[in-house]
């Protein structure tokens, strides 16, 4: 293989490169670990405070109004009541029931 040959594989090979590179790597990276990306994914964000045993749903799009969306998790959160650090729980959305959600026992041919 001569030199020109040489040059023509390796910008044969780059333009491959820049072909396959970006199509590999194009798929949208799903980002749950803002206070936006949750929200955007349908997740909900609950604190829990061990001292009252309460549970609080945090509210997202309040937050994010706000100017909170792009903070990350762990955020430090205080319950309202007593001042104790909260614990987050960050929950994924819930099928309905019915078609495409929860399985259903079987209701007929059961005695
Ligand atoms: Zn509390």
């Amino acid at each position: 293989m001569c030199v020109a040959e040489m040059r023509e594989a390796l910008w044969t090979l780059r333009q491959a490169h820049r072909l396959c590179l970006p199509r590999a790597y194009s798929r949208p990276v799903i980002d749950l670990g803002t206070l936006a990306g949750l929200h955007a994914h349908d997740h909900q964000l609950e604190a829990y405070c061990p001292h009252c045993d309460r549970w609080e749903v945090l509210p997202l799009a309040e937050l994010i109004a706000a100017g909170h969306g792009s903070r990350r998790l762990p955020i430090r959160v205080r319950c309202q009541h007593c001042g104790e650090v909260g614990r987050l729980q960050v929950r994924p959305p819930v099928p309905t029931r019915g078609p495409g959600g929860w399985m259903e026992p079987p209701t007929s041919g059961v005695s």
